[in-house]
């Protein structure tokens, strides 16, 4: 073997290793990546919270098939996900996309008008019923209208202070003693009534897709709000002050 031969077997080994370290890299940065993800998972009528029990702004809420998706990565060489018709770099965006459009606070609007998603998407099975968040409360406001509108906070075109109407579909609306709301949106069907006194087991209604989800391509999933008696909104993820309890903690309440 000529010295010219020899240099260009050494150079595909050093390109091959590099590919490999490289790859590796890769997995190892999924891997962080999944250690932030939050996993909701239906068992019985209860969500299960695997992994962590505290969110912070880094994580994520996903559907445990795309976090299946995720684990199935066996690559080396780039060849997609096996069993998947979608690349790697394809989940990552998929994951991004998520997680800047599903979380409290994420733009929306067009138009010049500007407003917030005031709520925090959980993507849970069609039709998983919702119940209270706390032993006790009272139903305030209910829609049976699949394209029912609500007014909510925006800036217009001019920068100015504003409402708009949104299609939030079938909804449900329990205000709790300790001063706070919940909204369950979206819903397929709302199981109580105006003036209805409501307990820890009382279903409210089932998850669906309505309002807005019907043409937005969106998978099925619950828009869930909470706001203070004054109609400010907050993040559901922050700890829920009155009860002292993690967001984890919070999601099992909900059992959904
Ligand atoms: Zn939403």
């Amino acid at each position: 073997m000529g010295s010219r031969s020899m240099l260009l077997a050494l150079l595909l080994v050093i390109i091959l290793i590099s590919i490999i370290v490289f790859d590796q890299v890769r997995i190892k940065n999924l891997e962080v990546a999944l250690g932030r993800i939050m996993i909701l998972s239906g068992a019985g009528d209860s969500l299960v919270v695997y992994h962590p029990l505290k969110l912070t702004e880094r994580q994520v809420l996903l559907t445990p098939e795309f976090v299946d998706s995720f684990t199935r990565y066996k690559s080396p060489f780039w060849d997609g996900i096996r069993g998947e018709d979608r690349s790697l770099q394809d989940l990552i965006n998929e994951y991004v996309h998520n997680r800047n459009e599903d979380h409290y606070g994420s733009r929306r609007g067009g138009n010049g008008i500007k407003r917030i998603h005031e709520g925090l998407d959980l993507f849970v099975p069609e039709n998983t019923p919702v119940y209270p968040l706390s032993d006790y409360g009272v139903v305030i406001d209910v829609s049976h209208n699949p394209n029912h509108l609500e007014w909510v906070a925006c800036t217009n075109a001019a920068g100015a202070a504003d409402s708009v109407q949104v299609e939030y579909g079938k909804l449900v609306t329990v205000l709790y003693p300790e001063g706070i709301t919940s909204t369950y949106v979206h819903l397929n069907e709302v199981k109580v009534e105006i003036g209805e006194e409501v307990h820890g087991d009382t279903v409210l209604g089932l998850t669906g897709v309505t309002g807005n989800l019907i043409r937005s391509g969106k998978a099925s999933h619950l828009h869930l709000e909470m706001r203070y008696l004054d109609g400010t909104s907050y993040d559901p993820r922050h700890r829920l002050h009155y009860r002292g309890t993690s967001f984890g903690e919070f999601v099992k309440m909900l059992k959904i």
